[in-house]
């Protein structure tokens, strides 16, 4: 699933994942993830993630490859912001190709700057659960808790106006890009994702169904 920061990828591709069955693959959980556990991977990661750029291509592959390896992938899976670079995408599919399981389609999220913005700058986030809020549209019923479990709700580090600018950057000078790879490829499935997230939902759970019939009985169930 591709697109960029703030077009609610993380929203879609747990729910895209959960009713159809297979593996939720985020490499932004991942690393965040490893921030939070203080690992070497994440103490790596911390500096690039916060300062709104990309972690290196070898360190990102090296970390996908270990997780496709596992034995929840074996049904299928959705990587969520990974590719992110046309070197991300060309290691995937030579790992792909040694797997023996190609790409069935590329969902890419596409909304005005101005929506994406808005929509960074207000999210929140629980620190405990990772439940998603956002200051306007869909805040916490008691400030700073969360719903869900009662954790405290922050602004992720990236979600600050000096790395929301970097990391739209980043998305227009690498991510970009992969559009026009994966076109290439006939796997492009563009979707509009400035709806509500029902909507963006059904959108994306119809342009699966199409291209691949993939996990059709769970949907309809
Ligand atoms: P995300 O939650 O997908 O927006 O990712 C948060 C941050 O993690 C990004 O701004 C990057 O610093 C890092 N990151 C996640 N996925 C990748 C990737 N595929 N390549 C490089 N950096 C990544």
């Amino acid at each position: 699933m591709l697109g960029p920061p703030g077009v609610g990828k993380g929203t879609q591709a747990e729910r895209i994942a959960s009713e159809f069955g297979i593996a939720h693959i985020s490499t932004g959980d991942m690393f965040r993830e490893a921030v939070a556990a203080g690992t070497e991977l994440g103490k790596t990661a911390r500096e690039y993630m916060a300062a709104g750029a990309l972690v290196p291509d070898e360190i990102v592959v090296g970390m996908v490859e270990e997780r496709l390896g596992r034995d929840d992938t074996r049904k299928g899976f959705l990587l969520d912001g990974f590719p992110r670079t046309i070197a991300q995408a060309e290691a995937l599919e030579r790992l792909l190709q040694t797997l023996g399981r190609p790409v069935t389609a590329v969902v890419d999220l596409r909304a005005d700057e101005e929506l994406l913005i808005t929509r960074l700058s207000g999210r929140r986030v629980c620190a405990s659960c990772g439940a998603t809020y956002h200051v306007q549209n869909k805040p916490p019923k008691q400030d700073g808790v969360c719903d869900v479990c009662g954790g405290e709700v922050r602004q992720r580090e990236d979600d600050r106006p000096e790395a929301i600018r970097e990391r739209l950057r980043e998305y227009a000078a690498k991510t970009a890009a992969l559009t026009e790879h994966y076109s290439r490829l006939e796997l492009l499935e563009s979707i509009d994702a400035s709806g509500t997230p029902e909507e963006v939902f059904g959108l994306v759970s119809e342009a699966l169904i199409r291209r691949a019939g993939v996990g059709t009985h769970q949907v309809a169930g």
